[in-house]
């Protein structure tokens, strides 16, 4: 398929998941003006369900309220609470290691570009996206598994499974102003309808006479 004819593809997903699904959001709870608490849901929510860390994340800042509490936290204590989710021993060490950079370097505030965000301990591109896009509203494209498997299924791109050449394809053919909550209207979709342990459902899928069907 041509570029052309995949912009004007992605333009359809865009508009037909708009939709079916006017209210997609994070599914990671935080305040919008506490954004170093998306830094500490996004590094545990790796291998875990956003419902579980949604849940950890209560008693874990009912003992470290703030970037200084927690960033002041032993790891050992940081551990312990983050457990549930797996993974607990380089979470926490991450986690830590990010609170006393964003209290040394950024005096408790998330900094606001990729350079940045991608400089803090624990954080990929996925999660820089995600705070540059929900903390910040500039353009992002969250390639989280649901978003690099429906894009492949849809045709928006090709065999393509590497999360950063995913975003780069997605990039050439999405608006900058629509990315962010097509990728979470992706996943909503991806969880739904289009799901990865299931034969997907495309029978009932909004998407179904513009997808490609690369299953
Ligand atoms: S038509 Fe099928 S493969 Fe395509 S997005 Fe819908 S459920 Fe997924």
């Amino acid at each position: 398929m041509s570029g052309k004819k995949k912009k004007e593809l992605a333009l359809q997903v865009i508009q037909l998941l708009k939709e079916a699904y006017p209210n997609s959001d994070c599914t990671l709870t935080y305040d919008r003006d506490q954004a170093w608490k998306l830094l500490v849901s996004v590094r545990l929510a790796a291998q875990c369900t956003d419902a579980r860390v949604n849940v950890v994340v209560e008693e874990l800042y009912r003992h470290f309220p703030d970037v200084e509490a927690l960033a002041n936290a032993p790891v050992e204590e940081i551990e312990k609470l983050v457990h549930p989710c797996g993974l607990g021993n380089s979470k926490a060490r991450d986690i830590s290691a990010c609170m006393k950079m964003l209290r040394e370097k950024y005096q408790g505030r998330v900094p606001d570009t990729m350079e940045e965000l991608l400089s803090l301990p624990g954080v990929g591109r996925k999660s820089a996206n995600l705070v540059l896009g929900d903390v910040y509203g500039k353009p992002a494209i969250v390639t989280d598994t649901h978003c690099i498997r429906l894009s492949n299924r849809i045709g928006l791109v090709n065999g393509i499974k590497e999360p950063a050449k995913v975003e780069k394809e997605l990039w050439k053919i999405v608006p900058p102003e629509e990315g962010n909550e097509l990728c979470h209207r992706l996943v909503d979709h991806g969880r739904a309808v289009c799901t990865a342990r299931t034969k997907p459902h495309c029978e009932e899928c909004c998407l179904s006479g513009v997808c490609q069907k690369n299953l």
